[in-house]
């Protein structure tokens, strides 16, 4: 097998990319959600509702190991933030929300982070009356988090670096990275006005 360094040379664009899970460490954690989310509804009916946009590729591969009878929906949290990350505004859209109320419903985002997405996200859908609201997330960050709750699933601790591939983006890039690396500092550019993709 080709190492995923060599064939995805194309999309690097001169950035500097240090892995820090590799495919198959991905595929493990993800499995490893799945039991989670298995061993915790059984055969209940759940809706997963993926935080768009970094969230799909985690979405995609889930779902295929879980059997329960599965709903899928989508919400889109975006930040516009300042400076500093943990300022953001963040503005919800629900438009892409199927109807929740009474279902057991199962957030998903790919990486928390301050946590304030999520924080934000279940109180919005907790409005729209779901029967029960439990959280995912593949990644958390170590030490960066500003709100009380946490993920009710985590597949992997990572240090506090800024990470693409496996869905996660830099400016809309590095989503197709089969496996999640680290960028380096010296390639971020500073965002002061930037809208922030999630
Ligand atoms: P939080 O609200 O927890 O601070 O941030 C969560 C959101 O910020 C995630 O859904 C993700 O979109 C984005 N995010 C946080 N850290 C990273 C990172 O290291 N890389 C990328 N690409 N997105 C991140
Ligand atoms: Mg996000």
């Amino acid at each position: 097998m080709a190492t995923t360094t060599h064939t995805h040379h194309k999309i690097f664009r001169g950035d500097s990319l240090r892995t820090l899970l590799s495919e198959a460490d991905l595929r493990g954690g993800v499995r490893q959600l799945a039991d989670e989310i298995r061993d915790h509804y059984g055969e209940q009916p759940i809706t997963i509702i993926a935080v768009l946009t970094g969230a799909v590729v985690l979405l995609a591969d889930l779902i295929r190991l879980l059997d329960m009878p599965l709903r899928i929906g989508f919400v889109r949290a975006s930040s516009y933030r300042g400076q500093s990350t943990s300022s953001g505004h963040l503005v919800v859209d629900v438009k892409m929300l199927p109807d929740i109320r009474n279902k057991e419903v199962l957030l998903l985002d790919d990486i928390f982070d301050t946590g304030r997405t999520l924080l934000n996200l279940l109180h919005e859908m907790d409005h729209l009356n779901p029967a029960t609201i439990r959280s995912a997330a593949l990644l958390r960050k170590q030490g960066q988090q500003q709100v009380a709750i946490e993920p009710d699933h985590v597949a992997f601790e990572i240090p506090n670096e800024f990470v693409v591939g496996y869905g996660l983006d830099y400016n809309d890039l590095y989503r197709n990275l089969p496996y999640l690396a680290a960028l380096d500092p010296a390639d971020l550019t500073l965002h002061s006005t930037q809208e922030h993709s999630a």
